[in-house]
């Protein structure tokens, strides 16, 4: 066959995007290296490299990698011996990705509110066990249902933290295993407090990372599960490898998976992890230029990540208040006719048509944020100009 360069364009249709792949390091090195020596798929040395440089940036005790982050929270889920008939406390402001796993093992999810940081309510959390569940031998049961309750997923929103502490506290006190959703916020970490120097998805039981198209670093698509817990981990990794029990005969000890990474993916992984405190020092730069214009103009705030936290940044929301006399809709279209591309948070889970009959309890800071906030150009390659010219359009948006 004659050869014929396939014609790609550029990334984007837009001169501001929200959020794109910045490559600008050892990529293309790496997975030429991958390439001329033939190691493209599972098999090969990036995707070792790869695990124990996250497990080294996080300081875990190991990683082991997956095709992406939906991968690694079913496999976390699992791993918490979650099954059919179980079920799993999960936010209801969050990316679908983190619910859709509970129910691949026939499990249900029950959706939460968020507080302020747009991450589970803790306090409405420990309401909810308190008064609708009965904990007995050990168990938590739901009063409406009958089910046992097995784990929490927590998602750490926009790469900010979720009130681990108190979380953790009710997780113990019920015996509830944690799964960190950390899809969004690699290289967050505590910076006070009993956490002090903890990564997002190190915390709890099991975490998980994205490298998505959109996320804080990228293999294109891939993910990666985080433990302290030896056992956990070398099972992630025989589940995610089909469970071979012996490599030259195909002996298999139970249904595995196909999940784990390409060196191909892993290569570009190892590039991007080389450059992430880059990252963040230009997405932290760019986040307080545009606090700083919007803080002094009435009816906008950029919504702040936790104190007590190093944040990674990673994506921007701007809160339009009901004084501002564009509202959140019209505000996007005439971005875009700018060529900027903002978008409204997710559609709540639990209004979803796969989760409409799903249990909730007392949602209603969710709905609020949800009316109201806007996610904002937030790319690390995103100039200090760029920033400006999107401060411009949303103040003459007004
Ligand atoms: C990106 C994301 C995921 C899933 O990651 P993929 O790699 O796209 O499967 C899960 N949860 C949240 C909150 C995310 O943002």
């Amino acid at each position: 066959m004659e050869a014929k360069e396939p014609c790609l364009g550029g990334i984007t249709m837009w001169s501001i995007p929200l959020s794109v792949p910045n490559l600008s390091g050892n990529e293309l090195k790496y997975v030429t290296k991958a390439v001329e020596t033939s190691w493209v798929s599972t098999g090969g040395p990036y995707v070792n490299e790869f695990e124990a440089n996250i497990a080294s940036y996080v300081h875990s005790k190991g990683a082991v990698s997956c095709q992406n982050g939906t991968a690694g929270l079913h496999l976390s889920l699992i791993l918490c011996g979650v099954g059919a008939g179980d079920e799993v406390i999960v936010p209801t402001l969050t990316f679908i990705a983190a619910v859709n796993p509970v129910r691949y093992l026939g499990a249900e999810p029950i959706f939460m509110d968020c507080d302020n940081s747009l991450t589970m309510d803790p306090e409405k959390l420990r309401v909810f066990c308190e008064s609708e569940c009965i904990f007995s031998d050990g168990r938590l049961k739901n009063k409406s249902t009958g089910r046992a309750i097995k784990a929490i997923i927590v998602v750490h929103v926009f790469g900010n933290l979720a009130d681990m502490e108190q979380i953790m506290q009710i997780a113990e006190e019920y015996h509830l295993d944690v799964i960190e959703d950390a899809t969004e916020a690699l290289g967050t970490y505590y910076s006070s407090g009993g956490y002090s120097g903890k990564y997002a998805g190190t915390i709890a039981k099991i975490g998980v990372y994205s490298f998505n198209g959109n996320k804080l670093l990228t293999t294109g698509g891939g993910g990666m599960v985080v433990s302290e817990d030896e056992a956990i981990l070398t099972r992630a990794n025989h589940l995610s490898t089909k469970a071979k029990a012996d490599e030259l005969y195909f002996v298999h000890d139970e249904v595995g998976f196909n999940y784990r990474l390409t060196n191909l993916q892993a290569a570009l992984g190892i590039a991007q992890l080389e450059q992430i405190e880059d990252f963040i020092a230009r997405k932290r730069d760019n986040y307080l230029r545009y606090q700083e214009a919007f803080d002094e103009f009435p009816g906008l705030k950029l919504l702040r990540f936790r104190s007590d936290i190093r944040p990674n940044y990673w994506f921007y929301s701007l809160y339009i208040e009901d004084s501002f006399s564009v509202q959140r809709d019209r505000m996007i279209q005439r971005l875009q006719a700018l060529g900027i591309q903002t978008r409204p948070i997710w559609g709540l889970i639990h209004q979803q048509k796969p989760y409409r009959n799903s249990q909730t309890f007392q949602i209603q800071t969710a709905l609020e944020y949800w009316k109201h906030v806007v996610n904002i150009p937030c790319s690390s390659n995103l100039s200090p100009s760029d920033v400006d010219v999107v401060i411009a359009a949303i103040k003459n948006s007004a």
